[in-house]
């Protein structure tokens, strides 16, 4: 059911309501999700995206996307890429064509030598180790650069010199020249070019001094006219050297950018860090960016999430001032629920031991109607061939059951779903004492659907192993087996690695129905979870990745 009361205003929408009522940027809303392109995007970065494209989206605003390209050494094209596309999977667009930092290299150029001849940013000698070591402490000033100084020709010339690629790499830099005794440790005559003779995927070699972070964000939002700069906590300290670089260039009658940080998103027994993801990526832990058990949206997309429930996990954990974890079984329930609604439900058998129907009819069969989904009336329902001979799950039988187990054991009955009432009359094993075969007889008068009334405990899924489809069957488990894997001081995240996040199954036997299943088609197999076609499956082999199982299973064993 939708949820229509409506819901309280969250604090950045708080601030947006006061801004439109009062007049300020012309009644306009202008949010952007500026990602750098040095990595696949993770689950944290599509709260950002549901949540400025979902502000823009709220308040008849635009939303853009910008690549942060400032640091060529770690960016590339493939990112960009991939970025774009999760932004799209996830149901967002933004506006006109993606911007990037780079567009503005030129103008953020200018810029900067504007404040040179205002005397308000010099070019030091020193090395960055230098520099840092007389930033001094939050409680101890720092100390002037003997560089700082320097005349507004000088200073120029060294600017542009390094432009024109005169000097190597680490040799000298532009800075800020604002307050080495501020209290605020960003404020300390911070850097705002550095030299890199790097090659960039946009600029190519044009430029060897690349903006740093600090400088370039606020002045890239301010040309792009956003109004509202939404961003994580840790930039709250940025805020004043954001400010102070707008104060700088900020023209009165153009619209200027408020910067609002929100708590990030961080979720129990994941790491989101780019780096430790690539560092996964990388040492071939997992099998790519996108390997089920990444918390990336393209892992997440594979392991069978729907966008829907990344959206409504987004607006579930809402937005908040202060950091906290967000249990990662929210995530997961999120999807369980949505696949709940839309996902049809078919027969698999992953662990497959043959039962015959003594009784059957030798060489016949009849179609049995089997609804796809009673959470969806329109989804209709499906034709499945019975037969004598069939497939169960092996552990849905057991040669000394305990009296609560209520499937199959010697003498015992049960109803196979959507046909009839069997009982156990028999069992066959191998040599090595392993059961092969369990042979039933069925009791004809007691047809799913046709009024009968005998009723049986358990109920049990089948395949008709004269029909069934062969298939691999992934099932994934979470990546760590820590809460905070990434939280420990003197151990490595890699350390609390799950050793069975990933378990393959090569002889599972599906309903005939799903032969034509394409890459991302989701399904419940019933009794077992939901499933999701994985990216290189195709008819001569079928390979269905696991996204949750039916019920949380971390809860059950903590109980
Ligand atoms: P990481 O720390 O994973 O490397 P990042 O902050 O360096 O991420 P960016 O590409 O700079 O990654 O992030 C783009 C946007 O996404 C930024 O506005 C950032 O604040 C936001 N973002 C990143 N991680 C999270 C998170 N865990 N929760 C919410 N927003 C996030
Ligand atoms: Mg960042």
């Amino acid at each position: 059911m939708e949820n229509i009361e409506p819901k309280s205003l969250n604090f950045i929408e708080q601030i947006i309501e006061k801004d439109l009522s009062e007049g300020k940027n012309g009644g306009v809303v202008y949010t952007r999700f500026p990602p750098e392109p040095n990595g696949y995007l993770h689950i944290g970065h599509a709260k950002s995206i549901c949540l400025n494209f979902g502000l823009g989206a709220k308040y008849h605003g635009r939303t853009n996307l910008r690549f942060d390209d400032t640091n060529p050494t770690k960016e590339e094209d493939e990112y960009v890429q991939s970025i774009m596309e999760d932004v799209r999977w996830l149901g967002f667009q933004w506006e006109g064509e993606p911007r990037y930092a780079s567009d503005y290299f030129e103008q953020l150029y200018l810029w900067a030598e504007e404040m040179i001849q205002r005397g308000l940013a010099y070019v030091d000698d020193q090395t960055s180790e230098e520099i840092s070591a007389q930033r001094g402490t939050p409680q101890k000033p720092g100390i002037f650069s003997p560089f700082r100084n320097r005349s507004v020709e000088e200073n120029l010339d060294l600017f542009r010199r390094m432009k024109a690629g005169e000097f190597p790499d680490g040799s000298r830099v532009l800075r800020a020249k604002l307050d080495m005794a501020s209290p605020n440790m960003q404020m300390r005559d911070p850097v705002m070019y550095r030299i890199l003779h790097s090659s960039h995927h946009r600029t190519g070699n044009k430029w060897s001094i690349y903006p740093m972070y600090d400088y370039a964000h606020g002045q890239s939002d301010y040309l792009e006219g956003i109004t509202h700069s939404i961003c994580t906590l840790e930039f709250e300290n940025h805020k004043p050297l954001y400010n102070w670089f707008l104060d700088q260039i900020a023209d009165v009658n153009h619209v200027r950018p408020q910067q609002i940080e929100f708590a990030r998103l961080n979720l129990s027994y994941t790491i989101m860090s780019k780096r430790k993801l690539l560092e996964l990526v990388e040492k071939k832990i997992v099998s790519g960016w996108d390997d089920p058990r990444m918390p990336t949206i393209s892992g997440l997309r594979r392991r069978g999430y729907t966008p829907e429930s990344i959206r409504s996990f987004a607006d579930r954990i809402g937005v908040a001032k202060r950091d906290n974890i967000i249990d990662v079984g929210l995530l997961e329930f999120s999807v369980r629920d949505h696949l709940n609604k839309v996902a049809p439900r078919v027969f698999a058998v992953l662990d497959p031991v043959k039962l015959t129907i003594t009784n059957y009819p030798s060489g016949s069969s009849e179609w049995l109607e089997i609804e796809n989904n009673p959470e969806d009336p329109q989804s209709g329902s499906r034709k499945l061939e019975f037969g004598p001979n069939l497939f169960i799950e092996r552990d849905d039988f057991m040669e000394n059951p305990p009296n609560k187990f209520f499937r199959l054991g010697p003498g015992r009955e049960v109803r196979l779903k959507g046909a009839y009432i069997i009982k156990c009359e028999d069992f066959i094993k191998d040599e090595n004492g392993v059961v092969v075969e369990i042979l039933c007889t069925y009791d004809p008068t007691t047809k799913s659907g046709e009024g009968q009334s005998r009723k049986v405990k358990g109920t049990l899924h089948w395949v008709n192993a004269d029909k069934a489809v062969d298939a691999e069957v992934r099932l994934y488990d979470r990546l760590f087996n820590d809460e905070d894997p990434a939280g420990h001081k003197d151990l490595d995240f890699l350390d609390f690695l799950n050793p069975d996040s990933l378990q393959i199954l090569n002889n599972c036997k599906l309903e005939p129905t799903l032969q034509n299943a394409n890459p991302e088609d989701k399904f419940q197999f019933q009794r077992l979870g939901y499933f999701s076609v994985d990216k290189n499956s195709s008819q001569d082999h079928l390979i269905f990745n696991r996204t949750v199982p039916l019920k949380d299973s971390w809860v059950k064993q903590s109980k």
